[in-house]
């Protein structure tokens, strides 16, 4: 029996390092694939279609809820962005794990839709607002206007940090990323999300049982 993929969110206020992780994450771990959201915001610097992103105009992106084909969605700083339903559901019922980078409202429709049992939450705080505003000025991929508009959106999807799993300070990346990486293992080994486990019991039980003969 295969076993049901998870969904692990990993959400932060913009800047505070989640893309950073997960891509340290899907490097090191197998199993492990990428939900790639589409977007209405136009790609930055050394963004590829189809890797970061689908960018879309907003045309494509309603038509696409309106058939349903989004697992969720939500409008960001201006601009749409949302799940793809379909290839969430062919990775977890083909036992592959899928990291989601959305924001809170993402978070809280994945949470609460038919997938929930399923779901692992993790968010990642700043250590402090002038590190994360260093840090979104040291990825130099946004105009001081953006700069600005991330920041002062960031309180905002910080207030949402008492509905997840878990919680981690990211003041150092490798350690942050390492215990990002020891909660998707834990996550892994629940007992309720192994059910091969009890056939491998059984087989415990045969040795066993082959011995005392
Ligand atoms: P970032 O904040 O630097 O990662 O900038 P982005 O423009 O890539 O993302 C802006 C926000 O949108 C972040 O909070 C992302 O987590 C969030 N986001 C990205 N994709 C999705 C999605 O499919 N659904 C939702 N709800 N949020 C998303
Ligand atoms: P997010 O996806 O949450 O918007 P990113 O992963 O793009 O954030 O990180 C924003 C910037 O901060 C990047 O330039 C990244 O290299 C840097 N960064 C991430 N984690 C740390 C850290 N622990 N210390 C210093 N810089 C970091």
């Amino acid at each position: 029996m295969t076993r049901r993929g998870l969904l692990f969110i990993l959400s932060s206020p913009s800047g505070a390092g989640k893309s950073t992780i997960s891509r340290m994450l899907l490097e090191k771990e197998a199993d492990l694939s990428f939900s790639i959201s589409a977007t209405t915001r136009p790609p930055r610097p050394g963004e590829v279609e189809g890797r970061e992103y689908h960018f879309m105009d907003r045309e494509a992106f309603a038509a696409m809820v309106e058939r349903g084909e989004m697992l969720e969605h939500a409008e960001v700083f201006g601009n749409r962005y949302g799940t793809p339903r379909a290839p969430v559901e062919a990775a977890i019922s083909a036992g592959r794990d899928v990291i989601f980078d959305v924001d809170w409202q993402g978070a809280q429709q994945i949470a609460n839709s038919p997938l929930r049992e399923a779901v692992v939450s993790v968010f990642i705080l700043p250590p402090s607002i002038a590190a994360l505003e260093a840090r979104l000025r040291t990825r130099a991929q946004d105009s001081d206007a953006v700069i600005a508009a991330r920041m002062a959106r960031s309180r905002d999807e910080i207030s949402h940090w008492d509905a997840y799993d878990y919680v981690l300070i990211n003041e150092n990346v490798d350690q942050c990323a390492a215990e990002v990486a020891a909660i998707l293992t834990a996550e892994r080994r629940r007992r309720a999300r192994r059910p091969a486990l009890s056939g491998f019991v059984r087989s415990l039980n045969e040795e066993f049982e082959e011995r005392q003969k």
